[in-house]
């Protein structure tokens, strides 16, 4: 009998990263195999993303294709799991009959069904109250680092993102599930663990807080490397930041969103902070852990977003001193209620204000690099290359050796050469 054949594409987070590895764990169980090539493939997956206009229309374009496929071959299942199959849903089939089944982020566990064709409804997007507690086979493609869901969901309802209406309420993972999970990643070898959720820091399961969390993985033998993403400035406590700087496996990076420098925009996003509280933990995680990293994320073009309230957030880039952002125009979602806010910003003035933000940013990621030059530096090395391998720092820089190492070693390194997007080094004998 032929090995049926899944093909996979993923769009977005880490997030749904993840979820794709939980999808060919449950394909894998049953028997399938991966292809590169969607028109040999029994079935083909779309896991989409929501956040953005831009990874729609990628999406959307790359489904047109598959209609082809199907012609050719009916018998092909075509799939569209994740956030942007939550929001659009039937309207999705509408426009394009072609698709089999549309499955929610919650829905990811009736792929079992679907392939052992026992399931009549196509459409599956309500949401799952208990997936927190199911424990999926996961298909993991990266041998050294693994993600591990922490908390579903998310309560914040910020006015411009998608995510409470396509995820779902926080539900926490009950702690003894995370710990064993890891457990288990351990003695399969894994170096580091990347605990994953909208919100880690809302994390709870009864007396178990994040804090607590992160202390119990600490312990767990096996594990050097413990990061986490994403939080949400408003909930990163002092005894986070203590529990960071006390805890010798949890690494000194922290992506800590802060989206604009004006505190009538983040009032206008319904972040619940202004620049200045966001700014005094910048501080005390900088006054705590010196050497930490730290990441952001900006919109520009917020709907009412002044030239003023621009400079306050290229103040505040000057003023943080961020090691790297993402930066992002603003793009109007549905459902989320900044799309319809008066005052819209013009694409033109979008781009323009992008430019300059990632101008400025790449002049200070340049220079924090440069601090590197001949420190000494722990590097996970977690991939291989024509010229070497390549690694992180426990800040998050990626180095290139020209070396030979084993995939997983932690090696000591001398930093021989910095670059605005990466470091070079070399191993001290
Ligand atoms: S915290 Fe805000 S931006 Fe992050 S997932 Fe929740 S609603 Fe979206």
């Amino acid at each position: 009998m032929k090995v049926r054949e899944v093909y996979i594409k993923t769009f977005g987070c880490q997030m749904n990263e993840h979820d794709s590895e939980k999808i060919l764990g449950i394909l894998f169980s049953k028997g399938f195999i991966e292809t590169d090539d969607p028109k040999k493939a029994d079935i083909i997956i779309f896991n989409t993303c929501a956040i953005r206009e831009k990874a729609e229309q990628k999406f959307l374009s790359n489904l047109g294709k598959v209609k082809f496929y199907k012609i050719k071959n009916p018998k092909i299942k075509v799939i569209v799991a994740g956030c942007s199959a939550q929001i659009q849903g039937k309207n999705l089939i509408h426009k394009m009959p072609f698709i089999d089944y549309i499955i929610g982020p919650d829905n990811i566990d009736k792929i079992e069904k679907i392939v052992e064709e026992s399931l009549d409804k196509r459409i599956l997007l309500e949401e799952n109250a208990n997936i927190h507690l199911l424990s999926l086979p996961i298909l993991r493609k990266d041998r050294v680092k693994a993600w591990v869901n922490i908390i579903y969901g998310c309560n914040n309802f910020c006015t411009y993102c998608v995510v409470p209406y396509t995820r779902g309420k926080e539900r926490s993972r009950p702690a003894n599930m995370i710990l064993e999970e890891i457990k288990h990643l351990s003695e399969k070898g894994y170096k580091e663990v990347t605990l994953l959720g909208q919100n880690v820091n809302s994390y709870r399961d009864g007396e178990i807080d994040f804090p607590i969390l992160l202390q119990r993985i600490n312990l767990i033998q096996g594990i050097e490397r413990i990061r986490f993403v994403t939080s949400h400035p408003k909930d990163l406590s002092e005894n986070l930041i203590k529990t960071m700087r006390d805890s010798p496996k949890i690494c000194e990076h922290i992506h800590l969103p802060l989206q604009s420098g004006s505190d009538k925009i983040l009032k206008l996003m319904n972040r619940k902070y202004t620049f200045n509280e966001y700014f005094d933990k910048v501080s005390l995680l900088r006054e705590n852990i010196p050497n930490i990293s730290i990441t952001t994320d900006i919109i520009v073009g917020f709907p009412q977003e002044t030239d003023e309230d621009f400079e306050k957030t290229i103040n505040a880039l000057k003023k943080s001193q961020f090691d790297g952002i993402f930066a992002f125009k603003f793009s109007p979602r549905p459902k989320a209620p900044a799309s319809n806010y008066r005052g819209q910003v013009d694409e033109y003035t979008k781009s323009e204000r992008l430019t300059e933000v990632l101008r400025l940013q790449d002049e200070i990621t340049e220079k924090n690099n440069k601090i590197y030059q001949d420190t000494v530096q722990e590097i996970l090395v977690e991939e291989r290359t024509e010229e070497g391998v390549i690694g992180r720092t426990r800040s998050n820089k990626i180095v290139k050796i020209k070396s030979n190492l084993e995939l997983g070693q932690l090696v000591k390194v001398k930093i021989s050469k910095t670059y605005r997007h990466s470091l070079e080094g070399e191993i001290l004998q």
